[in-house]
């Protein structure tokens, strides 16, 4: 019996049938034997070891049963779970679509990545880490080029861009000073609010909608950590919502300081560190680095954002501390 056969065939006692992976069982039998443990026989056989009822034999339903639910709604689908469906049976399920996130790094002086930056230019590192966020709270990336500090060329950009983005991220631009073309060309529309957070990184913030879909949009601030931090708190979640996941947060955890530093008097603070495995289950927590605004090398080798109260100024060696845990990023 090969597997593939459609025929249903019939044992009585006394009798086997040679049969092979993945055939059907045929009616009457009620135990598989391995060919190994057999003389190998053709019209007769010698089986070597006992043969139980059910040995070998994948019944119906073992696996799941008609009526289970076997994904839930929200259930991201990876390979395992597209197996399920396909074994089950399902060939088409209802699902969100990907977010597409539109990102636009603006600023002059600004140059590509792999380019040498001259004198008074800096490399837009804001487009890739916006790109590489976007994937990883599981929407859709789509970077435009750089835009320089030009009012009419950035609302062109923009306008242009809206018919692909269910979302829109533009880093810089934001700040207090002139050619924060952002925010200018944005404030004269009156949907976009512009304002301070009391966190540290990421204080200057601007949030609202563009275009006749009314396109939400988050504009945050041009240094490379600020704009980081930024779109883990603010950005991120709205993707994976829109997404359909449940849990749109990242994971909290209780660890224990393993150094003193100090914080902002009335600032959230947001400082890069790195967790090291402890005999109490709590990880340690040390900082990756210098915690200016402009470091991205202290980001790179952070596990996790530790989350300092406003109201707290100082964390001492020992404290138990609040971290939001970088999941794709640990090593
Ligand atoms: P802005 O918010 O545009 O005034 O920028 C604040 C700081 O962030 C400046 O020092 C910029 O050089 C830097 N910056 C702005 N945009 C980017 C970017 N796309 N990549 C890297 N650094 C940036
Ligand atoms: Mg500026």
């Amino acid at each position: 019996m090969p597997a593939g056969v459609t025929s249903q065939t019939r044992l009585v006692a006394g009798q086997t049938v040679r049969i092979m992976t993945g055939a059907p069982m045929p009616e009457g039998a009620e135990a598989v034997v391995p060919v190994e443990q057999s003389d190998g026989g053709v019209h007769e056989v010698q089986l070597r070891a006992p043969a139980p009822a059910g040995q070998h034999v994948r019944r119906a339903g073992a696996d799941v049963r008609t009526g289970d639910v076997v994904l839930r709604a929200g259930a991201v689908l990876g390979p395992a779970q597209l197996a399920l469906l396909a074994a089950v049976g399902r060939s088409r399920v209802r699902v969100h679509a990907r977010p597409r996130v539109v990102g636009l790094s603006t600023g002059s002086g600004l140059v590509e990545p792999g380019r040498l930056p001259g004198f008074g230019q800096v490399v837009d590192s804001n487009g890739m880490m916006v790109t590489a966020a976007v994937i990883d709270a599981g929407a859709s990336p789509h970077r435009l080029g750089l835009v320089a500090d030009d009012p009419a060329v950035f609302l062109q950009t923009l306008t242009d861009a809206l018919a692909r983005a269910d979302l829109v991220v533009t880093p810089g631009g934001v700040s207090a000073g002139a050619y924060d073309t952002v925010k200018e060309v944005l404030s004269t529309l009156g949907t976009v609010w512009f304002g301070k957070v009391a966190m540290q990184p990421g204080m200057p913030q601007g949030f609202g909608t563009v275009g006749p879909a009314a396109t939400p949009i988050f504009t945050l601030p041009g240094n490379p950590v600020s704009a980081f931090v930024s779109f883990e708190m603010f950005v991120r979640p709205v993707i994976r919502r829109l997404a359909g996941h449940r849990e749109p947060h990242r994971r909290r955890e209780t660890g224990v300081a393993l150094q003193s530093w100090t914080a902002p008097a009335g600032k959230v603070q947001l400082a890069r560190a790195e967790l090291v495995a402890r005999s109490d289950g709590r990880p340690g927590v040390r900082l990756s680095g210098g915690q200016g605004s402009h470091q991205l090398g202290s980001l790179a080798l952070a596990d996790a954002l530790v989350v300092v109260p406003a109201d707290v100024t100082a964390v001492a060696e020992g404290d138990e501390v609040q971290v939001l845990v970088l999941d794709r990023w640990r090593r």
